[in-house]
């Protein structure tokens, strides 16, 4: 028997890669492999840059997975067979830039970089001259900035084709159809079947999984006096069982569809402009008209510029209102922007969690919980696989009490 991950997004492609190469049989299911969120992100492994005042853990977190990075690029290109080694899938390491314009801006600028300190981080306060310096196509009404020289960036859409390609090379079955269940050891038969939802207009057109759960509630949250069986497999659309030594459960924003997780989507919209010459040379942030705007240079010309935060449910519809913001702010950081060819808009869902750190580790007999990246997925994927397939010991073993399933009480 297998052990089966249900989605493949660049959290359950990680895993499944990471059990394969340990010589583990996996099969992958996902009905729209490398979509979802994965597809919309613009790779920051950006701990640093991203630190906020109430989330030390996630800072821990991102710390240790950005250390995982090079090797994990390196061993993924290798398999995968892409020549350019890291280079492959993008990953570049030349830091982020936060920029302030306003007094208010640079006194929070200043108050960042004291908390950063404090925490030990490698930040540089810089002037505006300092940050023109750096990046000549910045706005002449920057007035400082925050260097965070160690954070870094990949192409997640670079990173999730190769590690299709890595998984296909090792022969790991992908089984395109969605699950519409996990089986359970004690599941009278057709319980799960009886109480299903139906799909609403919004799930189908916007081109979601669809959403299973017994009336009334989402499928997984369970009354007090049910027992959990012991997981033994999932059950596909059309009815057909996969039998499973293990189920990890990686499906981003619909996991809460299939196990009682509280994790719900974040709507990201996103989009890529480009030029024939790099604009940047590392990524810039900043904060336009009270929200935060970032630009991620590629190596190809590619700017990616994003993102906004919006609880919309699943709704994966792209907005005028949206790219205007988006395009509005960016033009304020780099006025050049406005040059560049427009070439993809889209929205993704980002699994959030109530604390905003991811759901990781065994909930329960035969069923391990990789989800809930929230904002971080990319650059937390090696440290969830590395925690998923046993790989991470010593003081990466402690930081699995962090994202543990566990904080939330008992999941069904
Ligand atoms: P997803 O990528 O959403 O994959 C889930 C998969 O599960 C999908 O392929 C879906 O088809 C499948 N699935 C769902 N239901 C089922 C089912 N019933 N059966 C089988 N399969 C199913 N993170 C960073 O680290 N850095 C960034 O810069 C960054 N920028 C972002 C920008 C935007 C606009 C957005 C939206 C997100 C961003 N993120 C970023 C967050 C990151 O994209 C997510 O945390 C990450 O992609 C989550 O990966 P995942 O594999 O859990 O989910």
């Amino acid at each position: 028997m297998v052990e089966v991950i249900v989605g493949g997004g660049v959290i359950g492609l990680s895993v499944a890669w990471r059990l394969a190469r340990a010589g583990r049989p996996v099969t992958v299911v996902d009905p729209d492999p490398a979509g979802g969120a994965s597809h919309a992100a613009a790779g920051m492994l950006a701990p640093v840059s991203e630190v906020t005042y109430t989330e030390e853990p996630l800072l821990r977190l991102g710390l240790a997975s950005l250390r995982r990075w090079p090797a994990f690029a390196a061993e993924l290109a290798a398999d995968a067979g892409l020549p350019e080694g890291a280079r492959g899938v993008d990953l570049r390491t030349e830091g982020t830039l936060d920029v302030a314009f306003g007094a208010d801006d640079l006194a929070a600028l200043d108050e960042l970089a004291a908390f950063m300190e404090k925490l030990g981080l490698p930040v540089e306060r810089l002037t505006g001259r300092e940050c023109r310096r750096l990046e000549p196509m910045l706005a002449p009404s920057v007035r400082g900035g925050l260097l965070a020289a160690g954070d870094a960036w990949v192409d997640p859409r670079r990173v999730t084709a190769a590690l299709l390609a890595a998984l296909e090379r090792r022969e790991v079955p992908l089984v395109r159809t969605r699950v519409t269940a996990l089986l359970r050891e004690d599941e009278p038969a057709g319980r799960v079947a009886r109480g299903r939802r139906e799909d609403t207009p919004e799930d189908r057109s916007a081109g979601l999984p669809r959403q299973d759960g017994p009336e009334g509630r989402v499928a997984g949250l369970r009354h007090a006096d049910e027992a959990a069986g012991r997981v033994t497999g999932v059950r596909l659309e059309g009815g057909a069982e996969l039998p499973a030594t293990t189920v990890v459960l990686a499906a981003g924003a619909w996991s809460a569809a299939l196990a009682g997780v509280p994790v719900r989507p974040v709507k990201g919209q996103i989009l890529r402009l480009r030029s024939p010459q790099p604009l940047l040379t590392r990524c810039v942030r900043g904060s336009v008209h009270g929200s935060p705007v970032y630009l991620v240079p590629r190596g190809d010309g590619e700017l990616v510029v994003g993102a906004t935060q919006e609880e919309l449910g699943f709704d994966t519809r792209v907005t005028a209102g949206g790219l205007y913001e988006l395009l509005r702010d960016a033009r304020e950081l780099v006025p050049g922007v406005t040059e560049l060819e427009l070439a993809d808009v889209v929205a993704g869902l980002r699994p959030g969690t109530p604390d905003n750190v991811p759901i990781v580790g065994p909930a329960g007999d035969g069923l391990v919980l990789a989800t809930g990246h929230h904002r971080g997925g990319v650059l937390l994927a090696p440290l969830t696989a590395a925690l998923v397939a046993g790989e991470a010991g010593g003081e990466e073993g402690g930081l699995a009490a962090l994202c543990s399933p566990a904080r939330f009480g008992e999941i069904a």
